[in-house]
């Protein structure tokens, strides 16, 4: 099993020692872990302040780099990131990544016009329909302009906070040819997606993408793909994973993707 989604304390939003995440990895018998904490570059937070949310990159990559000697006969560790994508931060956030040995980087759109998704400003006086047009549409644009990512985290993150503010949170059938577009995108500049699993967690009853979004990237040919729980608790650390690998077999995948020096490897599926 490979968990390619683990915050630790270096988000944030999560108090996880990373040597604790280790041990439970280990136990669970993971064989390969991504960290993938979160940089979120100029972005509103409570107390009207407007800030780069992220880690001490040199602190986060020597203590990684550490545990992946210490754990190496145990356990695999990859270093990488979750890089809020915005096209106004497309620069700096090129600049980081380019700067640090990342193996692996998520793009993830958490925000619009520079405001957390989580806040629920997105969903203020809009119906359903208008907040996924405003969110699929900052998505066009930045899968059409920036390269800077292994795979896409969380495509439909949107659902998941929109939860809060309508009775129903499916795709309506013009997100759908929003998503049709994102995805030929994605794939024809070799990119890939992540499936990620906290989706059943959050009430979605699925993974993020839902099913339907899967099935639709492999009709169009998508073949990279990753699987993460997007744990911030040692309880959520392989959670579900197993149960996605099923459903991708179910859909048609042969493998799923790994990265090292942000290079992709496939590995079969079991
Ligand atoms: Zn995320
Ligand atoms: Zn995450």
């Amino acid at each position: 099993m490979f968990d390619y989604h683990v915050h630790t304390s270096f988000s944030n939003d999560c108090k996880m020692p990373v040597e604790e995440i280790i041990k439970r990895g280990i136990s669970l018998g993971i064989q390969e872990i991504a960290f993938t904490d979160h940089v979120e570059l100029n972005v509103w937070r409570p107390g009207d302040l407007v800030m780069d949310d992220m880690f001490d990159a040199d602190v986060y990559i020597k203590k990684m780099q550490e545990i992946q000697t210490k754990y190496k006969n145990q356990i695999s560790i990859k270093i990488g990131v979750e890089m809020g994508l915005q096209l106004e931060e497309k620069d700096r956030i090129n600049q980081l990544i380019c700067q640090y040995p990342f193996d692996f980087v998520i793009g993830s759109s958490h925000t619009i016009d520079g405001h957390d998704l989580y806040y629920g400003k997105l969903f203020h006086e809009k119906s359903k329909e208008e907040a996924y047009e405003r969110y699929f549409s900052e998505v066009i644009k930045i899968v059409e302009a920036m390269e800077c990512y292994s795979v896409y985290g969380h495509l439909d993150l949107v659902r998941r906070y929109a939860l809060k503010s309508y009775a129903n949170v499916e795709l309506e059938d013009v997100d759908k040819d929003m998503i049709q577009w994102i995805l030929k995108t994605i794939i024809e500049k070799g990119k890939g997606i992540e499936v990620n699993t906290s989706g059943y967690r959050y009430g979605l009853g699925g993974t993020n993408p839902s099913e339907e979004i899967l099935q639709l990237y492999k009709k169009l040919g998508g073949e990279v793909i990753t699987v993460g729980s997007d744990a911030h608790r040692l309880e959520h650390i392989g959670f579900r994973i197993k149960e996605t690998y099923e459903l991708l077999k179910e859909i048609g995948f042969k493998y799923i993707t790994v990265f090292d020096q942000r290079e992709p490897k496939f590995i079969k599926l079991p």
